[in-house]
């Protein structure tokens, strides 16, 4: 691969926009939130101010034949998912536009902003959008591959809350896609990603009114995983459905600092305002005879939630997931964390052994009825998810650590847990159909697409070959989940 060429065209047509390696802006560039992404270093960095600068970057790289990948957020945590060796990185850093609409419903964000961006601009106006739970999450990446909210309970995921796309073409012509324009590209990224239809220059989203949320971060010693698990069950099948202004995810980890396993319950509600007493559907988590470590609940808006979650840079990160339907019962949900329990076991020792440390993550993030109905809205999206196939539960993992050395055994071993938890759904008749994968919470080899069932795939397929005709981004966009 030989991209200098590529770069010196493109810091021609483009001044100013292109760096290269052992420059302060490069390194700057080459900040990812996983570490495993800044170690890829790409031949040249070029950052347009335009969307008309993405199109003559885009018709540079495609006449040369040039290998690149594109970056938002730069979120993704395995190598190589927005970062490219020896090619060149889009970054979308200067599509830093946010303005909103005369009448206060639409907000169009440019490609290249975090949340904490769209969030600071709306907070003092009382509006909001279905945006990420997180400050520095690229725009971009969550709403192309689907986007898991607060708001998700009422209005669906970021994705089914976009009225219209600017994209540039893998021809670098500029199109608008919404349900009156281009909808067949409309829907296909509405969740079928950005790396096979092209690059997303704006997004004009949704905004409605909202003042503070209701928010309450509760850590229980790990042996309470027994009462709340049934109790998160029970929120997926009844409780979230009753209340689409609630929303809330449960994780298990091992904290050593917190005296070993800890189970975590995020709750949030957009309309609840009495910070004394929980809404009605969280109660039974705040009972006192489920006594908690922390117990920090608050009114806030949703740039102090934000931050409240927000990861630090620089470690080195695996994401990793799969979804199982709900079951009559809760025993499925309970039974997968003595086999997230070895999971954690194997790499403690593997980080001991090491002398460095790691930190393992089970995550449950429910999608109850009341999202995957509110999912049909323009048509729907290309996840594949219908009302009548749910509710479903992503099952999600992840780990953060610092060693070079555990990479191996942490994917190796990320891997095995998936597949376990997957054959153990498989063995209580509680596959997900089709197996869906949520792509933003993916490991790099998961068969995302699969899992959006056939006849998504074939149609996303048909929607890439028409507007990439020549099979541009499919041979030279480089990383991330291929149709
Ligand atoms: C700390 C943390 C918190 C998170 N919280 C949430 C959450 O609350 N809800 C949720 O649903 N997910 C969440 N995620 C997952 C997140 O949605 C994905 O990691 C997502 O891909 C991040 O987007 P990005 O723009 O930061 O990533 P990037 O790595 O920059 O991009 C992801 C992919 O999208 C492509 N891409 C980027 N921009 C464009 C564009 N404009 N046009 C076309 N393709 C493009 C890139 O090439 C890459 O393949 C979180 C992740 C992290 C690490």
């Amino acid at each position: 691969m030989n991209c200098a060429k590529a770069c010196s065209t493109l810091a021609s047509a483009l001044p100013n926009q292109v760096t290269l390696p052992n420059t302060t802006a490069y390194a700057a560039h080459n900040l990812y939130w996983s570490a495993r992404q800044s170690e890829v270093h790409p031949a040249c960095f070029v950052a347009p101010n335009t969307a008309e600068d993405v199109a003559t970057a885009i018709q540079i790289l495609t006449r040369q034949q040039a290998p690149f990948t594109v970056k938002a957020g730069g979120h993704t945590a395995f190598a190589g998912g927005s970062n490219i060796q020896d090619g060149v990185t889009m970054d979308l850093v200067n599509l830093n536009a946010i303005a909103v609409s005369a009448d206060r419903r639409t907000v169009s964000v440019g490609a290249g902003n975090r949340w904490i961006n769209v969030s600071e601009a709306l907070d003092p106006l009382g509006l909001a959008v279905v945006g990420g739970r997180s400050a520095t999450v690229g725009v971009s990446g969550l709403t192309l591959g689907g986007g898991i909210s607060y708001f998700s309970g009422m209005y669906g995921w970021a994705c089914d809350n976009v009225r219209s796309y600017q994209v540039v073409l893998a021809s670098g012509e500029v199109v608008n896609a919404s349900p009156g324009e281009n909808s067949d590209l409309y829907w296909a990224l509405r969740g079928g990603g950005g790396s096979n239809f092209g690059v997303v220059t704006r997004f004009d989203l949704v905004s409605f009114e909202q003042g503070d949320l209701w928010a309450s971060s509760l850590i229980y010693p790990g042996a309470a995983n027994r009462t709340l698990i049934p109790l998160m069950h029970e929120l997926l099948v009844k409780g979230l459905p009753s209340d689409p202004a609630a929303h809330t995810y449960f994780v298990v980890t091992y904290a050593p600092r917190l005296g070993g396993y800890v189970a975590l319950s995020d709750q949030y509600h957009a309309t609840h305002t009495d910070v004394a007493s929980p809404p009605a559907v969280f109660s039974a988590f705040h009972d006192a005879a489920i006594p908690t470590l922390v117990n920090n609940t608050r009114l806030a808006n949703t740039s102090r939630l934000l931050r409240d979650i927000e990861q630090p840079v620089g470690d080195r990160q695996t994401w990793w997931d799969t979804t199982v339907a709900a079951t009559a019962t809760p025993d499925l949900l309970l039974d997968i964390v003595p086999l997230f329990e070895q999971y954690v076991t194997r790499l403690l020792a593997a980080a001991a052994a090491d002398k460095s440390s790691v930190s393992p993550y089970l995550i449950y993030q429910a999608v109850s009825s009341n999202i995957l109905q509110a999912m049909q809205i323009n048509g729907g999206n290309a996840l594949g998810l219908k009302p009548e196939d749910g509710p479903i539960m992503i099952v999600q993992l992840t780990a953060t650590w610092t060693s070079l050395a555990l990479d191996d055994v942490v994917e190796r071993s990320s891997k095995e847990l998936i597949e376990k938890v997957d054959a153990l759904a498989a063995a209580r008749g509680a596959r997900s159909k089709n197996g869906y994968i949520y792509m933003n919470y993916a490991g790099k080899t998961q068969g995302v697409y699969a899992g959006y069932g056939a006849q998504n795939q074939a149609r996303l397929r048909s929607v890439a070959r028409r507007y990439d005709p020549k099979g541009n981004l499919k041979r030279l966009w480089k990383g991330y989940f291929k149709l």
